[in-house]
């Protein structure tokens, strides 16, 4: 890059804010996709205002610039495909105030997820919101990625925790969104705009966060059946006996297995898929309703219970679904973690369609995930080294949103379209609508220089 510029970048952040070293420039050169795209600079700016004048000159230089949090994305939202630089928000990362009159905090966009979190719950406040990456996750990612995770199906994703947010548009303009009130209609929802748009449209710089109080208690619990359509029959069963759990996850036979092996924890035999299922409120409510949901499931192949009846205990089982990831590279080194939504009551149909995508295409496909929004983590297990698998696993995922799609789903439920999901747009999104989202993207980034060729595929 020209050294005029990293000179300008210095003048506005600070000479030790600026690299060009190729091993900082590796370091942001990747997220969880395992592509690589290395940019020419990397900025770490401290507050709005510098970020306002780095985009300023971006403009007029037409230099594209791509936001990062922690780089923890499934679809290169974060990744620098066309060089350009890369600016980091790990310096603006205070929690500015938490305000337990109103339920209300506000924090910078660098703040990692689960630091905001113990931070509400040491004074009794909660906030929901919690993707599995969460140790390392920032609220801006979060933001900008819509995240969602297992406590969803009954709080809701990060938007629905989003009051205003602070945002500096492509152009250099710092402008507010939203504001501190639980209602607000003043002119077009531009929160609701920025949550989920992927860093495409401006740089959010803070965040007005809704809190929730603290539950008194939680109940979690281990159910191991012996067929995975009796464990998804389950789902559907639990959420129309009108209960909603703060969990319900779902692990297929494949990842069972891998927990097995990977951690030696004792699992029967038999158990063909699991749901995790944790109730939270009043202490007294959730014996009766942890029984109920047992009555439910009960007919469904059960082949066994766990119920925790300490913190500890509790640990333990989430243990269980927290080693998943780490354990899945024991059934083949490169993962496709596909994160389709489908309406709950549909889980049953998807599950024996990717069933079905794996058998014809003699690939493995390990299914687990947020069963109780419909949200499965569809993973399509290869070894890229073995001729031919590379193009079996890239059928097997456009079948995989296909099937998705027609049971009325999504081929994203929380990870985004990045550039990964940006050339199957067309099986979801009508053209009328993609001009749509062209036209406020050309309107509110002219020279294209945020995060350019995400989502939308220019
Ligand atoms: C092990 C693991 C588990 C995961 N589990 C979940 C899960 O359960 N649920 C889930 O939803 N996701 C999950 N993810 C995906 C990922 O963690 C989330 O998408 C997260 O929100 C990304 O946050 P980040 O700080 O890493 O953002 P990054 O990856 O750095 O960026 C993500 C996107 O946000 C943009 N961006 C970042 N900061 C800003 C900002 N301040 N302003 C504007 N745009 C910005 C980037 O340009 C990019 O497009 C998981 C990832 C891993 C590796």
């Amino acid at each position: 890059m020209d050294q005029r510029i990293i000179r300008i970048l210095q003048e506005i952040v600070g000479k030790d804010q600026v690299t060009t070293e190729r091993a900082d420039l590796i370091c942001y050169s990747y997220d969880a996709t395992q592509q690589q795209y290395l940019p020419e600079v990397v900025v770490f700016p401290a507050d709005a205002k510098q970020i306002s004048l780095i985009l300023k000159m971006a403009n007029a230089e037409k230099i594209p610039v791509f936001p990062r949090g922690a780089g923890s994305g499934f679809t290169g939202g974060s990744l620098p495909t066309r060089g350009g630089i890369v600016l980091v928000t790990s310096r603006m990362d205070r929690i500015l105030r938490i305000d337990s009159e109103n339920l209300v905090a506000e924090v910078e966009p660098g703040v990692v997820t689960e630091q905001f979190q113990q931070a509400v719950e040491k004074v009794g406040l909660f906030y929901p919101p919690d993707p599995a990456s969460l140790k390392f996750s920032t609220l801006g990612g979060n933001v900008a990625e819509c995240a969602g995770g297992p406590r969803c199906v009954k709080y809701g994703v990060t938007k629905d925790y989003i009051l205003g947010l602070e945002v500096v548009t492509p152009q250099g303009d710092i402008i507010r969104t939203g504001g501190e009130t639980m209602k607000g209609v003043v002119g077009y929802d531009l929160t609701k705009l920025m949550c989920g748009s992927e860093g495409t449209l401006g740089i959010i710089t803070k965040i007005i966060i809704k809190l929730l109080p603290l539950p008194e208690a939680r109940k979690t619990m281990l159910v191991l059946f012996d067929s995975i359509d009796g464990a998804a029959r389950a789902v559907s069963a639990i959420i129309g006996g009108k209960i909603i759990p703060a969990t319900l996850e779902f692990m297929d036979a494949t990842t069972i297995d891998c927990v097995r092996k990977a951690t030696g924890l004792q699992l029967p035999e038999a158990a063909q898929a699991v749901l995790i299922i944790e109730v939270d409120g009043e202490r007294e409510m959730l014996e009766r309703q942890a029984q109920k949901i047992l009555d439910i499931v009960q007919p469904l192949g059960v082949v066994e219970t766990r119920v925790a009846a300490t913190p500890a205990e509790s640990e333990d089982i989430w243990k269980v679904r927290r080693l998943v990831s780490p354990s899945l590279r024991k059934v083949n080194p490169d993962k496709f973690n596909e994160d389709i939504c489908v309406p709950r009551s549909k889980v049953p149909e998807m599950i024996r369609a990717v069933e079905a995508i794996a058998k014809k295409h003699a690939i493995p496909i390990v299914n687990f995930g947020h069963a109780g929004d419909g949200n499965i983590h569809v993973n399509v297990m290869i070894d890229k080294k073995v001729p031919g698998q590379q193009e079996k696993a890239d059928q097997a995922i456009e079948e995989i949103f296909a099937a998705a799609l027609k049971l009325g789903g999504t081929m994203s439920g929380e990870h985004g379209v990045g550039i990964t999901k940006a050339p199957y747009i067309p099986m979801e999104l009508d053209p009328a609508a993609v001009a749509y989202m062209k036209t406020i993207k050309k309107a509110l980034d002219p020279n294209n220089i945020l995060n350019p060729g995400k989502v939308l595929l220019d």
